[in-house]
């Protein structure tokens, strides 16, 4: 990914007469038209896989598996029926009653993949799914199962998917406000709505016999959350659903992402870095100044308060990223080493948890007229 502005012009002035080599699997060699890399300030960057750490082997999971590979996906049976379907990208779950199997999500990259796994291990048919959450990444393939099986779901998540209806996500048959059971052939499910954490409607989904839990996008076992804390609506709530986990007697977990199902020792893990950024941030609140930035407005460029802003919370973003990525963590590693993507996707987290602090948490009071505030007060 080393595509020069001269890469391109060569590439554009002797287009006519280049002759474009496919590979195998039909992706072409050349760079591609839709490839912007000469944006500058006003664009992203792109990530060199050298500017990653080497990743943990812990985190691969069923990524580089054989039967994963040739399949496109690999399943498990984490205990007594309860099995764990992973795509490499997305994971579910599913659980035989001997009566009819209930599907837990069905993300649209398994898609019929999902079914395929399914039949390898039962011939019963699917006779209820549950929808962790309205995100069509996760349920975007519910409709595969047909018109005539029982969906449960969050009534949230019945409101979202009237109001945005999606014939691939059918609206819920059944829902429910807060605690609900699910009972079928004896083989029981306990789904339990905390309030919103990464959505509105995501529930926890726990098989209480087998000891297995489902919990979608709050953490990814062996990985960093993913960018912007994995695109989470509530950060506090999503801060305290690490707690609500923990709240469960589980020996395995299935979180959605990304080739691993985790164990509590994944979810400490994960909470520990989490608590690691909201400390960092808290503490760089209160030591970035803003008007360091505001000094350099002058002239022309007075009214240009967006560029100190800017500045500002990059200032802050970076001060947390460098403090997250060399502290000296539970075990004596640093995160880059206990985490796939922690060196890359930090100053993504960082920059989430400092802007959603200011929005949900207390600013522990506010500025009086001549200019004093309060201790611990950040703006
Ligand atoms: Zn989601």
């Amino acid at each position: 990914m080393s595509n020069s502005k001269d890469d391109h012009d060569h590439d554009h002035h002797h287009h006519h007469h280049h002759h474009h080599h496919a590979h195998p699997n039909g992706v072409c060699d050349c760079i591609p038209k839709w490839f912007i890399d000469n944006l500058g300030q006003v664009g992203l960057p792109y990530s060199k896989v050298e500017d990653y750490a080497v990743p943990p082997e812990e985190s691969y999971g069923s990524l580089f598996l054989p039967d994963r590979i040739k399949n496109g996906y690999h399943i498990k049976e984490l205990n007594d029926g309860v099995y764990w379907v992973s795509g490499g990208w997305y994971d579910c779950m599913f659980v035989c009653t001997g009566n009819g199997v209930i599907a837990v999500d069905a993300p649209p990259s398994l898609g019929e993949r999902l079914l395929d796994a399914i039949a390898s291990v039962t011939d019963e048919p699917v006779t209820h799914m549950v929808y962790s959450h309205w995100h069509a990444d996760h349920v975007g393939a519910a409709s595969m199962f047909g018109p005539n099986i029982k969906r449960i779901a969050h009534e949230k998540t019945a409101e979202l998917l009237t109001r945005f209806p999606d014939k691939y996500r059918p609206v819920p048959t059944e829902t429910f406000s807060k605690d609900a059971t699910l009972d079928v052939n004896g083989v029981k499910l306990d789904l339990s709505y905390k309030g919103q954490n990464h959505s509105e409607g995501n529930i926890f989904i726990y098989a209480p016999k087998q000891k297995v839990l489902t919990a979608i996008d709050i953490l990814a076992p062996g990985w960093v959350a993913f960018k912007d804390c994995d695109s989470s609506e509530n950060i506090t709530g999503w801060i305290d659903a690490h707690d609500q986990i923990l709240d469960y007697d589980f020996d395995a977990i299935i979180c959605g992402h990304v080739s691993r199902y985790g164990t509590r020792e994944d979810v400490l893990t994960a909470r520990e870095y989490t608590h690691d950024i909201i400390r960092f941030s808290r503490e760089a609140l209160l030591e970035v100044e803003l008007e360091y930035f505001l000094k350099e407005l002058g002239g022309t460029y007075k009214g240009a308060f967006r560029a100190a802003e800017e500045n500002y919370f990059s200032a802050i973003t970076n001060l947390v990223t460098k403090n997250v990525l060399e502290v000296t963590t539970s075990n004596g590693q640093r995160w880059a080493e206990r985490l796939n993507g922690a060196d890359v996707m930090t100053k993504n987290n960082a920059y989430t948890m400092i802007q959603k602090i200011r929005l949900e948490q207390s600013h522990n009071g506010y500025v009086q007229r001549d200019g004093h505030h309060p201790e611990g007060f950040f703006l």
